[in-house]
């Protein structure tokens, strides 16, 4: 063989190893690019609340951020290696349990957008500490009420049910300042609920019941008594009800009376405490649970 013909041998052999590397990377993001049916996890955090959720176009949300770090370890066991991003941060309330994991979550991921329920002054350190890191980061930060509605390219709609408004600043209204909302894929919904107590779910049901019943319930407030209220439950109808729960918590969560009552409209239980780790992946009917 001369130079000439090796020399074009070589090359030949350079693009074909090219193309045949570009199509591996070409499936590979085909494969985990693809659109897929939403999930929602919630994650084994302890006592606050984290819950991931993944569209079909790939894209997600992360509602609530745990009390502290363990978010991270759950969300590098729920999150593809390579996906850093997290497209929408909800932070329900202004609640430690709540809000106070958001400092590591933003130091680690780049976040595309937060909604909150507009209390951002409460004075803690750590709400401090978490929207001083939101200015720093210039992260797009939104107020979201009762009314509002957001489409994920893939299909999936949020929406927003409760606060109707700002709720006024107060110790004792942060939880009632809980974003309320719904997520459908579909016939598929899910209702997240954050710490909203009775007063909010009976101001629901009063509101409005056909948009309550669903299929899958976040509990409010770790399956506490103050919420859950029978008129509630009989609106929503879950067929599966989530409680995120810390081991021996100290407020006794989830309460007994809230476990009767959940039985007692048959849904099938899952708390954070018996089934670690959740994940609940929707068909477009329904929704299918398991623990991991
Ligand atoms: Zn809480």
């Amino acid at each position: 063989m001369n130079y000439r013909a090796r020399s074009l041998t070589l090359f030949i052999s350079i693009v074909v190893l090219c193309c045949t590397t570009m199509y591996g990377l070409a499936m590979h993001w085909h494969t985990t690019r693809s659109p897929q049916r939403m999930t929602v996890t919630m994650l084994d955090i302890g006592q606050g609340d984290a819950l991931y959720v993944r569209f079909g176009d790939g894209s997600d949300m992360l509602i609530d951020a745990s009390p502290d770090r363990s978010v991270l370890t759950e969300l590098a066991e729920v999150m593809p290696w390579w996906d850093r991003t997290i497209d929408t941060l909800i932070l329900t309330h202004p609640d430690s349990d709540h809000i106070a994991g958001a400092h590591a979550v933003m130091q680690q991921y780049t976040i595309g957008r937060i909604f909150d329920c507009g209390l951002r002054d409460k004075h803690t350190e750590t709400v401090k500490r978490v929207y001083d890191d939101i200015r720093e980061q210039d992260i797009s930060l939104q107020s979201v009420y009762a009314g509002d509605q957001f489409d994920i390219p893939s299909g999936e709609q949020i929406h927003i049910l409760s606060p109707k408004a700002l709720v006024p600043q107060s110790e004792k209204d942060s939880n009632s300042c809980s974003l309320v909302f719904t997520i459908s894929d579909q016939n598929a919904t899910v209702l997240f609920t954050g710490d909203a107590p009775a007063e909010i779910e009976e101001q629901l049901v009063t509101r409005d019941s056909t948009i309550l019943d669903v299929d899958v319930l976040k509990v409010a407030h770790h399956g506490s008594n103050t919420s859950s209220v029978q008129s509630f439950l009989d609106a929503v109808t879950p067929s599966i009800a989530l409680i995120s729960v810390g081991e021996h918590n100290s407020y006794h969560h989830p309460h007994p009376s809230v476990i009767s009552r959940l039985k007692k409209t048959g849904a099938q239980i899952f708390s954070t405490v018996d089934d670690g780790r959740v994940r609940c992946v929707s068909t477009g009917e329904m929704f299918e649970c398991r623990g991991e």
